[in-house]
């Protein structure tokens, strides 16, 4: 069986990965069987080397392969911010709320038929002796002026998607780990890991 490191603190990203890569005779092991390994800083300019900077240094602290990813909301009124740093857009200390105020004040001129937006995930899956493989996954949606819902977490009271005729945050979970962009992301990886030998 083989054994994969998935490098997130966040319970229900690996509950939501857990639950994909069950049964694929996939051993999932969490960063809290290594606490010897520190917190790998977020500080690319993209979503992809974020991703690939955390894979690469875990597989290689641990001798493990590994599967990180990096997501964010991309915005084309903002030139794609907040982008990687969509988690501290109000600041370092921000919350969910604080970010979401601060969306909504930098789009407070823009115009309805101009608020496109998209949620990108980007995963990277580091095998030890193996270029790491990149998997990505998008939903496009539109920026409301204010929020609807109380699902989700993070911008999903403010991402209208029109093909639902809801926000993110009013989704029921399971659509939302469906259509997700990283549950698309996340089984491309599984497609990945059952057709590869290991
Ligand atoms: P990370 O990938 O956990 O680092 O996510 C970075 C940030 O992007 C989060 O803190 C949220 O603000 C935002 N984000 C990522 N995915 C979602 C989502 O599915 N819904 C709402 N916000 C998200």
């Amino acid at each position: 069986m083989m054994e994969l490191v998935v490098a997130t603190r966040n319970p229900g990203k690996l509950k939501e990965i857990c639950r994909l890569l069950e049964a694929k005779n996939v051993k999932i092991l969490t960063l809290d069987g290594f606490p010897e390994i520190p917190e790998v800083e977020e500080d690319g300019a993209t979503f992809a080397a974020n991703a690939v900077k955390k894979a690469e240094t875990i597989a290689r602290a641990t001798g493990l392969p590994c599967l990180a990813d990096d997501s964010g909301l991309v915005v084309a009124a903002l030139q794609g911010r907040p982008g990687v740093h969509s988690a501290r857009f109000a600041g370092v200390e921000a919350d969910d709320r604080a970010n979401n105020c601060k969306l909504l004040d930098e789009m407070a001129l823009v115009p309805e038929q101009q608020r496109q937006a998209a949620f990108c995930c980007v995963m990277a899956l580091s095998l030890p002796g193996q270029p790491t493989r990149l998997f990505e996954g998008k939903v496009e949606g539109l920026i409301l002026t204010q929020g609807q819902g109380d699902g989700g977490f993070g911008y999903d009271p403010l991402f209208w998607l029109p093909a639902f005729n809801c926000t993110m945050a009013e989704l029921p979970v399971d659509i939302k780990n469906r259509i997700s962009h990283r549950g698309q992301a996340l089984r491309q990886v599984v497609e990945y890991l059952c057709v590869s030998q290991f």
